[in-house]
């Protein structure tokens, strides 16, 4: 809202008296919203002494409540509307001396909270990072300039060394930091006051940085000359580019594809207009190899991920506005880069849950963008070998436009997968992990001097210590198995802090014997280290790669050739490019498989498809072992034979029966509470209200549960959820609207909403 009187308003009123005129054009109330779980937007009065310094995008600090509190909001608007002046408390103090969020932001921000049920506060709270909302890096700082009206230096009959001191800044072309200023005139701070003193020059105080960035070279790179199909695929895109409207482009490209030289060239046309990009990788795909990728085509390329200090954050941020960079590179939260000129969004991987935020508010980084991309002109594009369910679904409906690569670049063929049944193996039989024939694709990989990817998607050592006589050992304040981690002796909860030593007698029944089932990664390390001495072995997974830094060591040692046999968990399933693999082995399809998920299917395609993809890319080739007891489920089938369309046109016809997403939205309550019966109570009397509201409106919702969540127990707490699914998301939002303000939910009680969940434990 701007500060104009808006029109209208004085149409439908009487015509006021001069003097009410008079007064009610000073009149200024600025909108202001809470970090707080309630949708309204507060009114406030600007006192006169601020006028000059508020604008939307600031914190302000107001009084807020009945004790009148000092509490930190966000100014989102300014008015003058005059129906709002009604006892209005006063702004104390405008916080931000620039608006930390631009126009534009404020509404996608706005945009957030209606579309995942949270509110505007608490988006921006959780927005702005906090390095920018506490200026991380930068301190108080004082500059001096030559006073004004003085001009002839030689007049003054200086000391010498205060002489220097003003010729330097006589040159200099900004005031200049008395740090710097000193420095360069070769004196310490007394000249500089005394001339200070004397009213020859003058301070001002001003925030600046103080800790240094590491600005980092790479030498630059010139395009790729791309293939028929990518050059298809770029012309399509720079046309929706050179359009300035806004599109979504799937771009369906295998796994080596060459979909990045893509995204390159078409950021290549956009920075040519000076505008910026925004590229979202999964965190675990931000490696130095796809960083270097960008820095070495690109001059001004900033990188966000989760291990920027506060410092660094705030002087990217700064760096973005301004508009020095062109390529903004950054896990999810990259989204909301404050970019002068965006002229494309780009999200690779884009079926990656990660996209997806787990706390307050449940953002899913594709549709803000794509929200992003529609309210600012441009075209999003989203690249996959494996599409989401939902982005494929938005092209067959014709929302958006499909790309498909389908071929690998250099024409190298997809990697033949083989499924082996391993119910009958010998090996597995005694449990171990490689099965007989995985055992003899390793040793000819590694004796034709390749190297081998295993992937299991477990870590620890073996999920389950099992008495047996009655059941595994549960986490005491979680409602799953403990794992059994042997580099630490102990046994973990994969969900909280908990540990404790394995037992030698069953805590629940007292019987000895406790043997320890399954297999994690470091059960395959040993098995994999015993069976090949003489190869070198990594495992990775997040217990082995805690240390920052330690993830990219690894790549870089087995990209070297250092390393023969790299083992891990989905860490190693991501868009790694190493010629030299030429077998990657899928230890255990069927756990993924048999997950308690509506995508578990989805999942375990995307995974087997995705891991497949990080071998065959040399001259050598390659091959991929699937090991399974369940050798024909169709989906393993599937991705065996790379055949994306079919497993997709199997799946929606089972989710479509279902009335599953992406054919219905849905949304998940989730309740909480240390006590069990208050849970369950609180969570059949809110569905009971919900049903009531629904069957009273006759709207189209379907509530399933309540229940107890499959995740029955997380740190100490009860978990209960219940899940509404319609065909419009609007539906599910206006009835969450209606009832909430009269929930009246148990203080003992916490409550949370998840709008399009992908994790429903
Ligand atoms: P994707 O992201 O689709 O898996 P990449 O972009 O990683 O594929 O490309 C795979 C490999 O092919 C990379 O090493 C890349 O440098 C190379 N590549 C891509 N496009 C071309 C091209 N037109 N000519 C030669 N090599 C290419
Ligand atoms: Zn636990």
């Amino acid at each position: 809202m701007s500060r104009e009187r808006q029109p209208g308003l004085f149409e439908i009123e009487p015509e006021p008296e001069p003097w009410e005129l008079a007064e009610s054009s000073e009149f200024l109330a600025a909108q202001v919203v809470f970090n707080r779980p309630m949708d309204t937007v507060y009114h406030y009065l600007v006192p006169e002494s601020l006028r000059e310094l508020i604008e939307p995008g600031q914190r302000v600090r107001v009084p807020f409540g009945r004790g009148n509190t000092s509490t930190l909001g966000y100014c989102v608007g300014l008015t003058t509307d005059i129906s709002t002046r009604k006892r209005l408390k006063t702004i104390l103090e405008v916080v931000d001396r620039v608006p930390l969020l631009s126009q534009q932001m404020l509404g996608l921000t706005e945009w957030i909270g209606k579309r995942y049920l949270s509110s505007w506060g608490q988006v921006l709270e959780s927005v702005v990072p906090a390095g920018v909302k506490k200026q991380a890096g930068t301190r108080e700082v004082v500059f001096y300039q030559i006073a004004e009206g003085i001009d002839d230096l030689e007049k003054l009959k200086l000391p010498k060394k205060q002489r220097v001191v003003m010729s330097i800044l006589d040159s200099a072309e900004a005031p200049m930091r008395v740090d710097v200023l000193s420095e360069a005139a070769d004196c310490g701070t007394s000249p500089i006051n005394s001339l200070k003193k004397k009213k020859l020059i003058v301070p001002e105080r001003r925030r600046a940085r103080v800790t240094e960035i590491d600005d980092i070279e790479v030498e630059q790179q010139a395009d790729l000359i791309l293939n028929r199909e990518q050059q298809t695929a770029l012309d399509e895109i720079l046309k929706t580019v050179r359009a300035a409207q806004h599109e979504t482009i799937l771009l369906h490209g295998v796994t080596g594809s060459g979909k990045t030289e893509v995204y390159i060239q078409a950021i290549r046309e956009v920075v040519s207009y000076g505008q910026q990009a925004i590229v979202l990788v999964p965190e675990i795909s931000l490696t130095p190899q796809t960083i270097r990728r960008f820095r070495a085509r690109f001059e001004n390329v900033a990188v966000l991920h989760s291990h920027l200090s506060d410092a660094d954050r705030h002087w990217h941020w700064q760096q973005i506005a301004e508009g020095d960079v062109q390529v903004i590179v950054g896990a999810r939260s990259a989204i909301f880069a404050p970019t002068p000129h965006l002229g494309l969004i780009i999200i690779d991987e884009e079926h990656e849950t990660t996209f997806k935020q787990h706390s307050t508010p449940r953002y899913h980084a594709r549709e803000v963008a794509r929200e992003r991309a529609r309210s600012e002109s441009i075209p999003l594009i989203l690249g996959t070998a494996t599409p989401s369910l939902e982005s494929l679904v938005r092209t067959i409906d014709g929302h958006d436009k499909r790309i498909v690569l389908k071929n690998r670049v250099e024409q190298r063929p997809l990697p033949p997968v083989s499924v082996v049944d391993v119910r009958n193996d010998p090996m597995i039989m005694r449990r171990h992990s490689l099965g007989r024939a995985m055992t003899n694709a390793m040793q000819q990989a590694l004796k034709t001097g390749g190297q081998v990817i295993l992937f299991l998607n477990l870590r620890g050592f073996s999920p389950v210590l099992w008495c047996p006589k009655c059941t595994g050992i549960r986490c005491p304040d979680c409602d799953i198995t403990l794992t059994w981690h042997k580099d630490r002796s102990l046994l973990l909860c994969h969900s909280c802090e908990f540990s404790m030593e394995a037992p030698e007698r069953c805590p629940t029944c007292g019987q000895p014997g406790m043997r320890f089932l399954g297999a994690g990664t470091q059960r395959l390390e040993a098995e994999v280290k015993s069976k090949f001495p003489d190869s070198s072995i990594v495992r990775m997974d997040s217990d082995s790669m805690r240390k920052p830094g330690s993830h990219d060591k690894a790549l870089t040692a087995f990209r070297e050739g250092e390393i023969d046999i790299l083992l891990g968990t989905q860490m190693i399933a991501k868009g790694l490019d190493f010629p030299n693999v030429t077998l990657v082995g899928v230890i255990d399809a069927d756990t993924l498989l048999h997950q308690p998920d509506l995508r578990a299917s989805e999942r375990t395609f995307q995974l087997i498809a995705q891991v497949a993809g990080r071998t065959g890319r040399g001259e050598k080739g390659g091959r991929v072992l699937v090991q399974t007891m369940n050798p024909d489920e169709p989906i393993i089938q599937f991705a065996a034979q790379h055949d994306y369309d079919n497993f997709a046109r199997y799946e929606l016809k089972h989710r479509k029966a279902m009335k599953a997403p992406p054919y219905r939205s849905m949304a998940r309550v989730i309740l909480r509470s240390l006590d069990e019966k208050i849970v369950e109570a609180e969570s059949k009397r809110i569905v009971k209200i919900i049903r009531e509201d629904i069957q009273e409106k006759s709207l189209d919702v379907r509530v399933l549960g309540p229940a107890p969540a499959p995740l029955t127990r997380l740190r100490k707490y009860y978990r209960f959820h219940f899940q509404m699914t319609s065909d419009e998301i609007e539906t599910i939002q206006s009835v969450w609207k209606d009832v909430v303000s009269q929930l009246k939910v148990s203080s003992t009680v916490e409550l949370t909403i998840d709008v399009d969940p992908v994790d429903l434990r």
